[in-house]
C-alpha cells in the first residue's frame, strides 16, 4: 500500500476506532456505525488501544456468534452498551498471528457452546475488516495463498499410488489432507516443509478442548476424528525419509491434531527415528506433545531427536491441572521434558495458548518468567486459543482473572529480558535451528 495510503489509514484508526460488526443471523454481517468496537480480556469487555488493529489477514474468516450481543463503546456517549441489532461477530485469525483481544459479548440464556476455533475480536473501518493482532511468524508454510489445489490432488494420487499398503499415507492423504484440510498434510503433498506423523490412538490427558476427542455429554464436537490404528515403524520410514531427503526445510513432526498422545507410542517413534538417522542426516525429527513421560523423552533424544514442542495453556500448574486433566503425570513433568530435551542440546519449544486476560495475566507473567529460567526454554509459539472463552473460563473454574497488562506488552517484556527467545507459531527447521533464525526460513 503507498505510503501516503498507509500513514492516512494509521490517521484514520488514530482518530477512530473500527465499528462493531453484527449478523442478521443469515451468515451476513453489517457495521454499526453508532458503537465502536471493544476487545474481551477475561470476562471483561475493554477498548483496544488504536495502535493494535491490523487489517484482517488473508485466510481469516468471520463468524457470527448466536445467542449473543456485541458489546461496543457508544460514539457519542463513550459508554458501553449492547448492539441489539444482531448476533456478535468474531474472527478466525490464520496461522502466523496471534490475537491480543477476543470478541467482546454479552451470552443470552440458552446460547450454544462455540466450537473449537478462536474467537479474536473483529471491526470494520473505512472498507476493511479489522482485529487486534500481532503477526508473530514471518514463515509462510500455511499462508493459504500458497496452497495449490490441482498440485495437492497429483500429490496425494502420487503419494498413495507410491505407499499402497501404507496405513498412515492412507490416513494422511485421504482424512488429514482431502477431508480435514490440515495444512500440514496439504504441504506433505506438496512435497514441502513440516510433515505430520501421527502415530497414537490413545492419550493420557483429557484436555477439555481436546481436537480429536470430545465425550458425548459434550455439546461440541472435535474438529478431527482420532486415529484408530497404531502405525508400525517400517510405515512411519518408507515415506519419511523421502521426505526429507527432498523437501524444502523439511521437519518430520511427530504428535499431530488428529491422534492422542505420541510419547505413548515412545517405542515405535524411537526405532522410526533410529532408522531414519540410518538413511538421512537431513532435516529436523520433532515432536509435539503434552511432555507427559520425560524418561521416554530421554530414549527419544538418545535415538536422535532434534526438537519437542510442549503445549500448554498456562505456566502456572493450578491452570493448567484443571485444563489438561491429566492421567497418571503432572505438570512437573513436561517441566522435566523440556529440561531433558534442553540438556542434548536439542530445540524446545511452548505451545501456549494464548488467552488475553489469562496469558497477560501479573501472575501468569511471573509463572512464566519462571518457566524460561528453570527449562532454559528456546521459543514460544504463541498460538491463538481454539475455545469458547466463556465455556473454558467456568470448566476450569476461574470467575476473576487478576491485574492484566495486555498480551502485547507481556510479549515486549519476555522479549526483553529473554533476548535469545524465539518467538513464532511454527515448529523451526533444522536450517533455522542451526542456521540465521532471521532468515533460514520458508518465505
Ligand atoms: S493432549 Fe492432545 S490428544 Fe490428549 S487430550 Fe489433550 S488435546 Fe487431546
Amino acid at each position: 500500500m503507498p505510503e501516503a495510503q498507509s500513514s492516512k489509514r494509521a490517521a484514520i484508526l488514530r482518530m477512530t476506532s473500527p465499528f462493531i460488526l453484527f449478523s442478521d443471523g443469515q451468515g451476513n454481517i453489517f457495521e454499526d456505525t453508532s458503537l465502536y468496537v471493544t476487545g474481551r480480556s477475561g470476562w471483561d469487555a475493554v477498548p483496544v488501544p488504536a495502535e493494535d488493529w491490523i487489517k484482517l489477514p488473508s485466510g481469516g474468516n468471520l463468524y457470527e456468534l448466536p445467542g449473543r450481543r456485541g458489546i461496543g463503546i457508544d460514539v457519542k456517549t463513550g459508554t458501553m452498551r449492547l448492539c441489539e441489532k444482531g448476533w456478535a461477530v468474531a474472527a478466525f485469525i490464520p496461522p502466523a498471528h496471534t490475537g491480543l483481544y477476543m470478541a467482546a459479548y454479552e451470552t443470552m440464556k440458552d446460547a450454544p457452546t462455540l466450537p473449537l476455533f478462536c474467537y479474536t475480536a473483529a471491526g470494520w473501518l473505512a472498507g476493511e475488516f479489522y482485529v487486534p493482532a500481532v503477526r508473530i511468524e514471518p514463515d509462510i508454510r500455511q499462508e493459504c495463498e500458497g496452497y495449490d489445489d490441482e498440485q495437492i490432488k497429483a500429490g496425494t494420487e502420487q503419494l498413495l499410488k507410491a505407499y499402497p499398503h501404507n496405513r498412515l499415507v492412507k490416513h494422511l492423504m485421504e482424512n488429514c489432507c482431502m477431508t480435514y484440510h490440515c495444512p500440514a498434510a496439504r504441504n506433505f503433498a506438496m512435497g514441502r516443509w513440516e510433515c505430520p506423523v501421527p502415530s497414537s490412538p490413545a492419550c493420557n490427558a483429557n484436555c477439555i478442548g481436546c481436537i480429536s476427542f470430545q465425550p458425548v455429554e459434550e455439546s461440541i464436537v472435535s474438529t478431527q476424528d482420532r486415529l484408530t490404528f497404531k502405525p508400525t515403524a517400517e510405515e512411519i520410514v518408507e515415506f519419511t525419509v523421502p521426505h526429507l531427503e527432498t523437501a524444502p526445510f523439511p521437519i518430520i513432526s511427530f504428535g499431530q491434531g488428529c491422534e492422542g498422545e505420541p510419547l505413548l507410542m515412545w517405542e515405535t517413534i524411537r526405532d522410526s527415528i533410529i532408522d531414519i538417522r540410518k538413511h538421512t542426516t537431513r532435516g529436523s525429527l520433532n515432536i509435539n506433545t503434552n511432555g507427559s513421560k520425560p524418561e521416554a523423552v530421554r530414549a527419544l533424544c538418545e535415538a536422535g531427536l532434534n526438537s519437542m514442542r510442549v503445549s500448554t495453556n498456562s505456566a502456572r500448574e493450578y491452570i493448567y491441572t484443571p485444563y489438561y486433566r491429566p492421567n497418571n503425570y503432572t505438570f512437573s513433568d513436561l517441566l522435566e521434558s523440556l529440561k531433558i530435551v534442553q540438556g542434548f542440546g536439542g530445540w524446545t519449544s511452548i505451545n501456549y495458548f494464548v488467552f488475553p486476560g489469562m496469558t497477560d495475566s501479573i501472575e501468569e507473567y511471573e509463572a512464566l518468567r519462571k518457566l524460561i529460567i528453570d527449562t532454559g526454554l528456546c521459543m514460544i509459539q504463541w498460538r491463538n486459543f481454539n475455545i469458547d472463552p466463556d465455556w473454558y473460563l467456568g470448566k476450569i473454574g476461574v470467575s476473576e482473572t487478576g491485574d492484566c497488562m495486555g498480551v502485547k506488552q507481556m510479549m515486549e517484556l519476555i522479549r526483553e529480558e529473554f533476548p535469545n527467545l524465539k518467538f513464532g507459531y511454527f515448529n523451526p527447521s533444522i536450517e533455522r535451528i542451526k542456521g540465521d533464525f532471521e532468515k533460514d526460513f520458508a518465505h
